[in-house]
């Protein structure tokens, strides 16, 4: 059936998840194929952190020190501005770790990276502008895909979907889906940097205003967040109003009239938070957003993902080599990285709900940071332990898959 050439693993994404099992099953002699709809990785929307648990897994592979002489930022503390005081959330200086810090590097530069260690494997292949459009199935495994303009490629052994929040597992009903819902949503828009200086990231609460400024270089990326459902009322209120409260919040942004003037530069990203009921089936297995979409909340996403990645390789890896159905053991990646999804997730929804959610309700109004941040404050050492879940996460994935002869 194959119009490419097949491979034992075929792998639909080129993100965060996809393209670090692409690397990790090919460096253990698997032939891996990533499938990816782009034609490069340059995407505006997508998050700039690598925390200390990814860069921990790049260690382990010899990596770290290459990662390390890319462009980059690094934050040793995550600190933001509430009700006009600048305070200190969580303090990563102290983790015991190769990098103890959030490296601030845009996501197009990580994955070039990436690609750029994983080609170092012959059993490593990426295409680009191949967006599959359908899976493929015999009746009882999935088998392969096809792509947009009618090729198929046949997996040997196992198809992964590592394809975002929009995955085709679930657009095409392989896998079943729950929503659990989300109370934001974010306008994305670029404001050319008037100064330099602050943070590469950086939080500015004020009541009815939540905003996040990350440092590009010559420009700052903003996430304007705002309650779920408010986007058309927002739309309709004009730029001018938009912008007179960005201003008011962010005036390291500088004025904004002739730089915010219409209403179609805030880009409308939906936020949301959901997981399969299972992540896989005979043939098939879905990781990083694709089995659980993640809100952008505390920037732990693309670590996730990671640690999905790092998990299927160390599950399947060595099996892999040896026999040619692994489809019994699909279930054990799931069951390693369940837990630490649904509790990250958790953690995620209560931030929304109860922080966010109150920090953006009508009338909302405060005038010194909640208490928990004024407690943070008058003890810094409180603060390692937001900079541990921050950094490292729920559980840490180790790499343990085999490095081919
Ligand atoms: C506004 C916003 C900001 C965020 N900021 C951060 C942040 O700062 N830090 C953080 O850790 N997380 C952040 N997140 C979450 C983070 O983006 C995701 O959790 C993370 O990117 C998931 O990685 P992934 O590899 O699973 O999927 P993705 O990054 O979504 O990658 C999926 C890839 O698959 C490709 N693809 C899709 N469909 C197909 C197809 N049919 N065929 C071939 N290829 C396909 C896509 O082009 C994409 O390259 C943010 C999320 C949002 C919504």
């Amino acid at each position: 059936m194959s119009d490419i050439d097949a491979a034992d693993i075929v792998i639909v994404g080129g993100g965060p998840a996809g393209m670090l099992a692409g690397l990790l099953f090919a460096r253990a002699g698997i032939s891996t194929l990533v499938l990816e709809k782009h034609g490069d990785f340059l995407r505006d929307f997508r998050g700039d952190t690598v925390h200390p648990s990814t860069m921990e897994v790049l260690d382990q592979l010899g990596m770290l020190e290459r990662f390390l002489q890319r462009p980059h930022t690094r934050l040793h503390e995550a600190r933001g501005t509430i009700a006009g005081q600048e305070v200190v959330i969580g303090d990563l200086s102290h983790l015991k770790v190769a990098a103890p810090f959030i490296a601030i590097m845009p996501q197009w530069d990580f994955l070039d990276f990436l690609r750029d260690e994983a080609t170092a494997f012959p059993r490593f292949r990426l295409e680009l502008n191949a967006g599959v459009t359908r899976l493929l199935d015999d009746g009882q495994r999935i088998t392969g895909v096809e792509l947009g303009d009618g090729r198929t490629i046949k997996a040997r052994k196992l198809v992964i979907a590592a394809d975002g929040r929009g995955s085709i597992v679930r657009r095409d009903g392989w896998l079943a889906v729950t929503e659990i819902g989300s109370a934001i949503d974010v306008f994305w828009f670029r404001v050319p940097k008037a100064e330099d200086g602050g943070d590469a990231l950086r939080g500015i609460v004020a009541p009815g205003t939540l905003l996040v400024l990350i440092d590009r270089g010559d420009y700052w990326q903003c996430g304007y967040v705002f309650r779920k459902g408010m986007g058309a009322q927002l739309q309709a209120g004009g730029i001018a109003a938009l912008r007179a409260r960005i201003e008011a919040v962010a005036p390291i942004l500088g004025p904004l009239d002739t730089v915010l003037t219409d209403m179609d530069q805030m880009h409308l990203l939906t936020v949301k938070i959901d997981r399969l009921d299972c992540w896989h089936r005979p043939g098939l297995l879905a990781i990083g957003d694709a089995a659980h979409a993640m809100s952008p909340v505390g920037g732990i996403g693309i670590n996730l993902a990671i640690q999905d990645a790092v998990a299927a390789a160390n599950v399947l890896a060595v099996a892999l080599r040896r026999s040619a159905n692994v489809d019994h053991m699909l279930g054990k990646v799931e069951a390693r990285r369940g837990l630490p999804t649904r509790l990250t997730q958790r953690a995620q929804q209560v931030a929304q709900d109860r922080i966010i959610g109150a920090v953006l309700s009508p009338g909302s109004s405060f005038n010194r940071p909640p208490w928990p941040v004024r407690l943070l404050g008058r003890f810094p050492l409180l603060r390692r332990i937001p900079g541990r879940m921050i950094g490292l996460g729920f559980r840490r994935e180790i790499v343990r898959s085999p490095l081919a002869p």
